[in-house]
């Protein structure tokens, strides 16, 4: 009914943006090597790797960066988190160890606008990053 609880659309981001990059590979209209899927969340294999293991680990719907998914929807946020730690133990980097990343905005070197959790793995990562 009309006072149902529903809030504006605006409120939200939008589950699906045909001009997201990401969303298109969750469409399977973009390809991606695919590592891992749940219902909620996606993993695929990095097209520029910047280690042996470099997945990025998505939510299927549509939030335009972590924090935004994390306010939006926490489960969802853990979920994403889950994932990684699974790609991680199928990529068999879970005992050397591993770093999960998620890069928001400019200054962060953010470039795609659909959150995503980097899993990094395979060789000695350095600290700082630059
Ligand atoms: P960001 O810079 O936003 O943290 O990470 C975006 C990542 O997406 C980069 O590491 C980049 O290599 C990766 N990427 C960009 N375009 C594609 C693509 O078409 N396919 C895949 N698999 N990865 C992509």
């Amino acid at each position: 009914g009309p006072f149902l609880a529903r809030p504006h659309p605006a409120a939200y981001s939008e589950p699906v943006s045909t001009d997201c990059l990401f969303c298109r590979i969750v469409e399977r209209s973009v390809p991606a090597t695919v590592v891992h899927e749940t219902e909620t969340v996606l993993a695929f294999r990095d097209i520029a790797p910047q280690a042996d293991t470099h997945i990025l680990v998505i939510p299927k719907e549509h939030h335009s960066d972590a924090a935004a998914m994390a306010a939006a929807d926490p489960q969802l946020a853990g979920e994403v988190l889950a994932v990684a730690g699974e790609v991680a133990k199928i990529d068999g980097v879970d005992a050397s160890g591993y770093r999960l990343v998620f890069n928001t905005g400019e200054d962060g070197g953010q470039t795609v606008f659909h959150a995503h959790c980097h899993v990094l793995g395979g060789r000695n990562l350095t600290w700082p990053p630059g």
